[in-house]
């Protein structure tokens, strides 16, 4: 793999949940501008009103492509080369492994400062985010990503308003007293966004489609069915982010009909660690719908846990392997013959204060030391090499990872503050999830 070299500037279209076009999702943790493409005059291109291939040649997905091609990082990639560098699999990794092979052709099809002819590249990877329609809250959310977060945030910080890359969005109670908006419906009853994405799905391989939570959107139910119905599911990979807890017969018949479909399960623990990081989840039911995709044989299912690693999970992660290993009986999910034999996981970026780096020395040296103790239980254990090796990098580079910076001077006083004061509004406690937080808090 070349050493920044990353195929998504050229062969792909990515957005966020309020329709901005942006690098892609990974662009989204480092900088003031969170990857998004612009046009002279700083409005965001917006899949509500713009020709996306016009947006390919945005000034900032230009300088992206120059970076690479020179082999420098550019800085919207700082999430991928933070990973890399402690030995985490970045996005970029990902990324490479499934389209490589285009890097020969970028390389020489790009001009100087980083202008293709898009005619040139076919969009094989279409990155959808329906709006923030979503069920769960989860911790390292925000509203945003979740309309279900609305209340708390008002709660939380004590304002109806927040900034988004669009618009500053302003809440306001609805007929049933809930906080609401509608600033994040750019694609509803839009004529011109379904022209675009007949237009721009025409050659697509992959889509990855987001939300908010996509399998209670129901215009991701019309995406399937669109592309049910002129034939091109066969050939299409439909990527997801889901957490899974609303898999109905519809969907799982519209699935019988694409090339493959690819289940990212967000999953950051089982039991009470997972129902405290993404409330209101219930892992009896996360449990039993995964126990479902599993004995599916009707679709060509491809399936994994998204592990995010927060200050909540990160003692919790280890544990996590062994009951994938030993306990969970799911044979689809990150098999022990594919190229992830575990999980696979991600850092928690940002916000910073629920990034690993974080935490106080002294759990660090908790952390530490329990991810020796089930080092040493994998080694010690009748699972292939490929197995043992996969379980101790996974540890190595979460540790490498949380050692790197010290955030906790500058950062900690916020985890606390979110912690206790989320605690109190959703009747949750971490202490009784996490003891070791007891004389941290
Ligand atoms: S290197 Fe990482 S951040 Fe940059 S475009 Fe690729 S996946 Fe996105």
């Amino acid at each position: 793999m070349s050493k920044t070299f990353c195929p998504l500037p050229w062969n792909s279209i990515n957005l966020r949940n309020n329709g901005d076009l942006r690098v892609c999702c990974n662009t989204n943790s480092y900088t003031k501008n969170r990857g998004i493409l612009r046009k002279e005059d700083g409005t965001p291109y917006n899949a509500g009103r713009d020709d996306l291939n016009e947006a390919r040649n945005a000034e900032l997905l230009k300088e992206v492509r120059t970076s690479m091609m020179k082999g420098e990082w550019h800085s919207e990639c700082e999430r991928c080369r933070q990973e890399e560098l402690n030995g985490v699999q970045s996005r970029r990794g990902y990324e490479n492994d499934d389209w490589g092979h285009i890097m020969d052709g970028a390389l020489s099809n790009t001009e100087e400062d980083g202008t293709i002819n898009p005619d040139d590249f076919d969009i094989d990877y279409f990155d959808i985010r329906y709006g923030n329609f979503c069920n769960l809250k989860c911790r390292m959310c925000g509203p945003t990503d979740s309309h279900t977060w609305y209340d708390d945030f008002v709660n939380m910080h004590d304002k109806t308003t927040y900034k988004d890359t669009h618009d500053l969005i302003t809440l306001t109670k609805n007929a049933k007293g809930k906080w609401s908006t509608n600033q994040y419906d750019w694609f509803k009853n839009s004529n011109y966004y379904w022209n675009n994405f007949e237009k721009y799905t025409n050659n697509v391989k992959r889509m990855y489609i987001v939300g908010g939570e996509p399998l209670i959107i129901e215009e991701h139910i019309e995406s399937l069915e669109r592309l049910v119905q002129s034939g091109r599911a066969k050939d299409i990979e439909i990527e997801y982010n889901t957490n899974l807890t609303n898999v109905t017969d519809r969907i799982l018949k519209l699935w019988e009909s694409f090339k493959q479909i690819r289940v990212g399960v967000s999953i950051d623990g089982y039991g009470d660690v997972l129902e405290y990081q993404r409330a209101p989840i219930k892992w009896k039911l996360l449990y039993r719908n995964m126990q479902r995709l599993d004995q599916n044989l009707d679709i060509n299912l491809k399936c994994w846990f998204t592990f995010t690693v927060t200050p909540y999970n990160v003692l919790h992660l280890p544990e996590f392997m062994r009951w994938k290993l030993e306990e969970s009986g799911l044979k689809r999910f990150n098999p022990l013959t594919g190229l992830r034999p575990l999980v696979t996981h991600h850092m928690c970026h940002s916000p910073k204060h629920f990034n690993v780096k974080v935490l106080p020395a002294i759990f660090k040296d908790e952390v530490a030391e329990k991810y020796q103790e089930y080092i040493d239980w994998i080694l010690a254990s009748g699972y292939s090499t490929k197995v043992k090796n996969s379980f101790i990098k996974i540890c190595d580079g979460v540790t490498d990872f949380m050692l790197s910076e010290d955030y906790y001077k500058d950062h900690w006083d916020r985890f606390v503050f979110e912690t206790t004061k989320l605690d109190e509004l959703r009747n949750q406690d971490i202490k009784s999830v996490v003891p070791e937080f007891k004389h941290l808090l």
